[in-house]
């Protein structure tokens, strides 16, 4: 029975490195008829911003890949906010506790601080582990009596609970994605499980919760690789059995060099959000969404972020990556991110969306659109959409649909309008008078023969008819815009520019 879960920390937006761990989680529970689990991580509370889990639901859901389970759906593993399960957690410290795999610690923040000076002096580092623990260094209740502890307790002195990691063993971890790790239990510092504000950490809520949760495998980033010895021993000190991990690739920078960052996505002009993102502060930070990207292309390349299907295809839509995932093709190396893909994903997708849902969006962005039908609008879009990458592009490739040019681009003025060109647009216009059916097709034809009786080039005509309908020499089809402009609309353009 496949169980994931996604645990974002409720700190902020959600980087896409998120969304990739979110991507992946689904992918696997749905290829494996599982369940994908929501699950808010927000015991450390000074590090909670309000609205950040809003956000996170958004963005799974514009990103279409909603959990099953989580805060306020469907219910019978929660509550999925690891605030509301605050009291859940003491009994397990305690428990490891009682079984001597956990212990009391009373230092204070400037006893630690002076012990990793000192060790600094020395030139090592401060591991607090069983090579101080034991030896009346630390402050902590393997070195005090049952009273002390006791009575440290009673006084209501600040304490943590300890993870006592085992001193001289090798431990044989497994990760889907790295295969054998291996590790050697002295490197490990003895991690704070519990605090006597009554709030665990990290540590222990997640092993708790993923256990209680039913959760069957872990896939998360490759930042938690260091913490996968410490959880693999809790499981073991509870006797639990341990799901199965996958630590995925870190997303690079497109240098490739170094992590990517918010500052990356700044300096060159691409968002690493999903949704668009107000900071308490008022700060905002650009989104994917709002940059005019659509959410099947985002998915799209993010699921090439560190996975690949082993051929040559590369568009797939959500069901198809269903189908085709596999944590085994997910690659250990860093994954390179390329802001230009994306765009080739968009500019993909674009052909793919519905004219008149384009049209939609296009009409809602220009109010020079108001009044304009939005039928005629999505004709236009169907005849520009080809050129374009985001919405955001409509306009310039299609100004002339809706309005007669404002000027001519000068370049493209001197190529194509000669001297003789006045008087072959005059007899043009009564050519495309003389048209009975106002078609492209009609068009096309009517004028392409008179061109060839004339013996002339066909530039000499096509140019200057284009500069006149569109103010410069590109656009899509002739016919097609004289068609969709109208024949009084075409022939008053042509007679302006002859003008
Ligand atoms: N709360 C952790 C985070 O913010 C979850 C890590 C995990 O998946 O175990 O990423």
């Amino acid at each position: 029975n496949v169980r994931v879960r996604f645990a974002p920390s409720p700190t902020g937006p959600l980087h896409i490195g998120g969304v990739r761990t979110a991507l992946f989680n689904y992918l696997f529970a749905k290829k494996h008829g599982g369940a994908f689990v929501l699950r808010i991580e927000d015991t450390d509370q000074n590090r909670y911003v309000e609205g950040a889990e809003q956000y996170i639901v958004d963005a799974l859901n514009w990103c279409g890949i909603p959990f099953d389970e989580g805060p306020g759906k469907n219910e019978k593993f929660g509550p999925y906010r690891q605030s509301e399960r605050k009291h859940l957690y003491k009994r397990y410290a305690d428990k490891l506790i009682e079984d001597g795999k956990a212990y009391y610690a009373f230092d204070t923040s400037e006893e630690l601080d002076k012990h990793r000076k000192d060790h600094e002096a020395k030139g090592k580092t401060f591991i607090y582990n069983w090579h101080n623990r034991e030896k009346g260094r630390l402050v902590n209740s393997l070195v005090l009596s049952e009273e002390e502890t006791k009575a440290k307790l009673g006084a209501g002195e600040d304490y943590v609970v300890r993870f006592k990691s085992p001193q001289n063993k090798i431990l044989n971890l497994k990760d889907i994605i790295r295969g054998e790790i291996t590790i050697d239990t002295n490197v490990l510092d003895d991690k704070i499980l519990f605090k006597s504000d009554g709030m665990p950490t990290y540590h222990l809520a997640n092993i708790v919760d993923d256990h209680l949760m039913e959760i069957s495998h872990v896939i998360r980033g490759e930042e938690w690789l260091p913490s996968l010895a410490l959880h693999q021993l809790l499981y073991d000190a509870f006797g639990w059995k341990a799901p199965q991990f996958a630590h995925l690739p870190l997303i690079l920078k497109p240098t490739g060099k170094g992590k990517l960052s918010k500052r990356d996505g700044d300096k060159m002009g691409f968002p690493v959000f999903p949704l668009e993102y107000v900071a308490p502060d008022g700060s905002v930070s650009r989104g994917y969404r709002e940059d005019g990207y659509f959410s099947e292309a985002v998915i799209n390349f993010l699921a090439f972020l560190g996975w690949n299907p082993g051929t040559e295809q590369e568009i797939f839509n959500l069901d198809q990556l269903v189908s085709e995932f596999d944590l085994k093709r997910v690659n250990k190396a860093g994954a390179r991110f390329d802001p230009d893909k994306t765009k080739w994903f968009n500019h993909h997708y674009m052909q793919e969306q519905l004219d008149l849902e384009l049209a939609k969006e296009f009409k809602a962005s220009r109010d020079t659109l108001e009044q304009i039908d939005i039928n005629y609008i999505a004709l236009v879009v169907g005849l520009i959409k080809e050129r374009a990458t985001f919405v955001d592009d409509f306009w310039d490739l299609s100004h002339f649909f809706f309005e007669a040019p404002e000027g001519y681009n000068e370049k493209a003025a001197k190529k194509a309008w000669k001297e003789d060109t006045d008087e072959l647009m005059r007899e043009l216009v009564s050519v495309i008078e003389g048209t009975e059916a106002f078609s492209a097709e009609s068009l096309s034809v009517a004028i392409k023969d008179w061109i060839t009786s004339k013996e002339i080039g066909f530039g000499k005509v096509m140019m200057p008819l284009r500069l006149a309908l569109v103010g410069a020499l590109k656009g899509p089809d002739v016919f097609d815009i004289m068609f969709m402009i109208g024949r009084d609309e075409t022939i008053k353009r042509i007679e302006i520019a002859i003008e």
